[in-house]
């Protein structure tokens, strides 16, 4: 039996559609339209792609991106001086500093002086601690994406058992933080997790964070698993993901594909964490 698979693309499309008449919603009540600020420091060709696509579709959403290019040896107290002047601007709504930084900046810092309520991508510290807390705040993109996609198949994710393969602070923990909302008892794997293929084969939802190429493999999964795979790894042949889906597809109940799958979905719920923003700081309702 092969596996439902799960199209993300088509998911994020419908997703951004219902932005835009979000959006469009906020302006007429607001008058004006949600602004997000992307900065980039540096040339990194991978950072530009992205930097290039999610201004693209802040726009094609109806929304203002703003985008802020500074060198690569742009001292750190610059970048910094720039987060504050787009912390204080009433037009900017979300602002993100797209990653990997420079490596004379400290990351971290820079996250930090985001305001913790315009980090539409859910990196700062308070963030991550409503997370945790159940208190409203922005989660990021990823593995809100990744929930998304795991309820549009499953009717209810409560009492299943959840691996979460990897634990940075970008996917694997706040994923596991989203599982345990939503009531699954959650493992989180990494690389010291001794026979991390047996925490695998209990486990009803996968979700595999870890960078390694096709790492999972279909006699890995318990048969009917729904796996989520946010790997994007780039190999001779193209692009694949951190599973195995040639052996995976035979034994998961629904699987994503990469490209296709998750990916699609990190810069439609960016949008959705924008407009989201934008609604809060005007006290407009908006339809998530
Ligand atoms: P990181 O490199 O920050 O984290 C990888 C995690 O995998 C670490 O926690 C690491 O453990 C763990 N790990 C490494 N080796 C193993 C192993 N052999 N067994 C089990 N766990 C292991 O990666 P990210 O979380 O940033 O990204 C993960 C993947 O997702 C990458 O392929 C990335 O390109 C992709 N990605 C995709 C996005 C999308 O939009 N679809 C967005 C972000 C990332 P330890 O902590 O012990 O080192």
């Amino acid at each position: 039996m092969s596996a439902t698979i799960i199209d993300g693309k088509a998911f994020a499309a419908g997703l951004r559609a219902r932005i835009a008449d979000g959006v469009t919603a906020f302006r007429a009540q607001a008058g004006r339209a949600p602004g997000l600020a992307v900065v980039l420091v540096g040339e990194d060709p991978a950072s530009n792609v992205y930097v290039r696509s999610k201004g693209k579709a802040t726009r094609e959403a109806g929304m203002e991106s703003i985008e802020h290019r500074l060198p690569a040896d742009v001292p750190a107290e610059d970048l910094l001086a720039l987060v504050a002047t787009l912390n204080a601007d009433p037009t900017i709504d979300g602002i993100l500093v797209q990653l990997p930084l420079p490596k004379h900046i400290d990351e971290q810092a820079v996250i930090a002086a985001i305001h913790p309520d315009k980090d539409v991508d859910g990196f700062h510290p308070i963030n991550a601690g409503r997370l945790a807390t159940g208190l409203p705040g922005f989660v990021p993109c990823t593995p809100l994406g990744c929930v998304m996609l795991l309820k549009s198949v499953l009717p209810s994710l409560s009492g299943l058992e959840a691996v979460v393969v990897g634990r940075s602070n970008i996917v694997g923990k706040p994923m596991a933080q989203l599982l345990l909302r939503e009531s699954c008892t959650v493992t989180v794997v990494h690389s010291r997790t001794q026979d991390v293929p047996a925490h695998i084969r209990r486990a009803d939802i996968v979700v595999a964070a870890v960078g390694i190429p096709q790492m999972i493999k279909g006699d890995w999964l318990k048969p009917g698993a729904t796996v989520i795979d946010v790997g994007i790894n780039r190999v001779d042949a193209g692009l694949v993901g951190d599973v195995d889906f040639a052996s995976a597809v035979d034994v998961a109940g629904a699987i994503t594909p990469v490209p296709g799958g998750v990916g699609p979905m990190t810069i439609a719920c960016l949008l959705r964490n924008t407009l989201v923003s934008a609604g809060r700081r005007e006290s407009v309702t908006v339809n998530e």
